[in-house]
């Protein structure tokens, strides 16, 4: 397959990028990774490398305080989610020159951008948001706020953690059984209690029953467990491990 990803290094700055997501003129997007020289990365610091990378000021940057719900916060022009104490894992603006962002380490990144009525959203999709399907309510929110149609939307789905690494019990694989009836496609049982589980295929799934064409949904296929020199991970590396910001904008 041929590779859909590039990672650009640029005054010390790190990223990678999908092209096809690069070829819609009205948005810019970045995958901020690991950076070569620098400890852990903090929110505070990855929303500085978010600014240098995007050419932006700190304060045009927004995350939102993710919590592995549910719920979807949508930008207008008072209101900004940093400033609220709820939880949100994913967020939809149609405003320019603020770039929303979600922060990783193994769970699914996923950016839209709904190509006719120009709205972009960040979304993080761990197995709780997967399970709880975060990814589909996101794309009900941007057809309830702004009219969105799914068959206009493009997605670019980042690097998480592997089926190869992904190794999960009951206690995750039970509500996912309970909620997707497709979910052997994605799994793998490798011993007594034990499954292997795809996420980002999951996440696909839930785009693709949403209305979303699958030639539209571009998935880099790369593992943060097994990339320990691009990616952190929360399964390899422990909590105190450092973050990753997937972030779009409207120009
Ligand atoms: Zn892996």
């Amino acid at each position: 397959m041929k590779q859909n990803y590039i990672i650009t290094e640029l005054n010390g700055n790190r990223w990678l990028s999908i092209p096809i997501l690069d070829k819609i003129d009205f948005i810019r997007h970045s995958f901020i990774i690991k950076q070569k020289n620098s400890a852990v990365e903090a929110n505070g610091a990855l929303k500085e490398t978010a600014a240098r990378i995007l050419n932006l000021e700190k304060w045009q940057v927004e995350t939102i305080n993710q919590t592995h719900s549910d719920a979807v916060f949508v930008h207008n022009e008072e209101c900004r989610a940093s400033e609220s104490d709820e939880g949100f894992d994913a967020h939809i603006t149609n405003n320019s020159g603020i770039a929303i962002g979600v922060v990783t380490a193994d769970c699914v990144p996923v950016l839209l951008i709904d190509r006719k009525k120009r709205i972009v959203a960040a979304v993080h999709s761990g197995w709780r948001g997967t399970a709880k399907r975060i990814l589909q309510k996101t794309v009900k929110k941007m057809s309830d706020s702004f009219g969105s149609k799914p068959e206009d939307m493009i997605a670019g789905i980042g690097p998480s953690i592997g089926q190869c690494c992904y190794e999960v019990d009951e206690k995750v694989i039970e509500p996912m059984k309970r909620e997707f009836d497709y979910l052997n496609r994605f799994s793998i049982q490798k011993k007594e209690n034990k499954w292997h589980i795809d996420l980002q295929m999951i996440n696909r799934e839930q785009l693709i029953e949403t209305g979303l064409k699958p030639t539209n949904i571009n998935i880099v296929s790369l593992c943060t467990f097994c990339y320990p020199d691009l990616f952190y991970s929360y399964r390899r590396d422990g909590a105190g491990t450092g973050r990753m910001m997937a972030v779009v904008m409207i120009k």
